[in-house]
């Protein structure tokens, strides 16, 4: 694990449009903290998000009922869909004279690391905006107990690292098919000891579990949680970043191809 100093890039963003979306919902406290960050960084941001929290909606799109979005204030609109409804709602309807230059997706409450990144609708607006040709970064802020047993639930970290690590990942460029997943440790500011560039992790248990309960009908119904068993996360993964107290950066990229597998397929064929 290589831990870097948080970096100080100046890059100048300010002739950027930024549409800062998530799957929170439009009035999360992460997706205040995004857009005063981009607004720090541009004069021209944009908030285009779902009106009610979508976590977990992966990269769906609406496709069997209306989508409805509406305006309230200067450059907000929430719509009634997924994150992914959102960006292509502001590139086709929204921003129709300028499309948006850099998108940024969260902060998420929770994190979205390892296999979390297939189900997280903030990775998936990220995702969606890299397939429209836009950079896109996506944060999260971890909140988890951490090994030692302290809970600590705080935005701070989010607060100030959103610009830095903008800025820090807007300074060269990234692959055409790239997007970045940006995961703030469940520390406060102090007690973060750095960036640390990561791949994507796997928790050695994540089973999705199903709870009943009984309605005041005596009708069952259930929720989704998780059973997340983890020892000591496997070297240079997000996982362990964020574990050891780093804020983790990830580039992740589209391209779902089993590179390995589809070259023993044909070597199959061919034998
Ligand atoms: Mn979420």
């Amino acid at each position: 694990m290589t831990m870097y100093p948080l970096p100080d890039a100046s890059t100048d963003l300010s002739q950027h449009r930024i549409l800062v979306t998530n799957d929170d919902g439009i009035h999360s406290e992460g997706i205040q903290i995004l857009e005063e960050a981009a607004r720090r960084m541009s004069d021209d941001v944009w908030v285009v998000a779902p009106e009610f929290e979508q976590s977990g909606a992966g990269h769906s799109l609406t496709l069997s009922e209306p989508l409805r979005f509406r305006q309230f204030g200067d450059n907000h609109y929430a719509v009634r869909g997924t994150p992914t409804d959102c960006v292509v709602v502001a590139v086709s309807q929204v921003m129709t004279d300028k499309r948006p230059t850099l998108l940024l997706s969260g902060v998420n409450r929770g994190s979205n690391l390892g296999e979390d990144v297939t189900y997280s609708g903030t990775v998936a607006a990220a995702m969606e905006g890299t397939l429209l040709g836009i950079p896109s970064i996506a944060f999260s802020q971890v909140f988890a107990p951490p090994a030692d047993g302290e809970m600590i639930i705080d935005w701070a970290a989010a607060r100030e690292a959103v610009e830095p690590m903008t800025r820090w990942l807007m300074s060269f460029t990234w692959d055409a098919d790239a997007l970045m997943n940006v995961n703030f440790p469940d520390r406060r500011m102090g007690e973060i000891a750095g960036v640390d560039v990561t791949v994507q992790g796997r928790r050695d248990l994540s089973d999705i579990l199903l709870e009943e309960r009984t309605d005041t009908r005596g009708q069952p119904y259930y929720w989704i949680g998780y059973r997340r068993g983890l020892d000591e996360p496997k070297a240079e993964t997000d996982l362990r970043a964020v574990r050891h107290r780093a804020i983790s950066v990830t580039p992740l990229h589209l391209d779902l191809t089993h590179f390995e597998t589809r070259r023993a397929m044909i070597e199959s064929l061919e034998a």
